[in-house]
């Protein structure tokens, strides 16, 4: 898949609405700057009004804040594709999903039916992110947790390497982020995000 970044010469780096963390910004299909990390976080919107986008080395001057690793972590694996033979990728993927399946430890967490809900519109749980390994192995464990009962509610039990877990992490703060969230969605997004920290 060609990705097309927001700005060229490194200009591609801008924070969300919680304004701690900086992202690398791609193009979607639509021409809407979405992260690279996850299709569901965008910039603030100033910083797209104003086309207000940084280089890596410019994040780096303002203090409080910290770049997201995991569009660290895709720029450089764009890169290196870049650099390889078409083919190369491909294999770079099913090694990183049998590394996934083969990690030792499987730790459970639980997530509220609000937040649940919520994922069942997303990308990763819908199949469309299956491209991204850790989205499939979410999508995976999703769909293979149970229900717990916890008092008068019923709670869905996921078990999963802690890396995989953190990518629920990733839509649980993207959630507290989000305009017209609903109280229930936020209690449920912050009851997970403190079982399963992003950082
Ligand atoms: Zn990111």
């Amino acid at each position: 898949m060609e990705i097309t970044l927001v700005r060229d010469n490194g200009r591609i780096w801008s924070t969300t609405h919680s304004g701690f963390t900086w992202h690398a910004f791609r193009l979607n299909e639509d021409g809407q700057a979405v992260a690279l990390c996850r299709k569901t976080i965008r910039p603030r919107g100033h910083e797209t009004g104003d086309a207000w986008y940084v280089n890596l080395e410019t994040t780096h001057t303002y203090a409080l804040t910290v770049r997201c690793e995991r569009c660290m972590a895709k720029l450089d694996a764009l890169e290196a594709q870049a650099q390889e033979e078409p083919e190369a990728p491909v294999e770079t993927q099913g090694a990183a999903e049998r590394e996934l399946e083969a990690a030792p430890q499987t730790p459970a967490a639980l997530m509220r039916e609000k937040l649940v809900e919520h994922l069942r519109e997303t990308g990763m749980v819908n199949g469309a992110d299956d491209s991204d390994p850790e989205c499939l192995a979410a999508r995976k464990a999703f769909e293979s947790a149970t229900y717990v009962r916890s008092g008068a509610e019923q709670i869905l039990k996921i078990t999963a390497p802690r890396s995989i877990l953190r990518v629920f992490s990733e839509y649980a703060e993207s959630l507290l982020q989000a305009d017209n969230v609903e109280p229930e969605e936020l209690e449920a997004a912050e009851a997970w995000l403190t079982q399963v920290p992003l950082h």
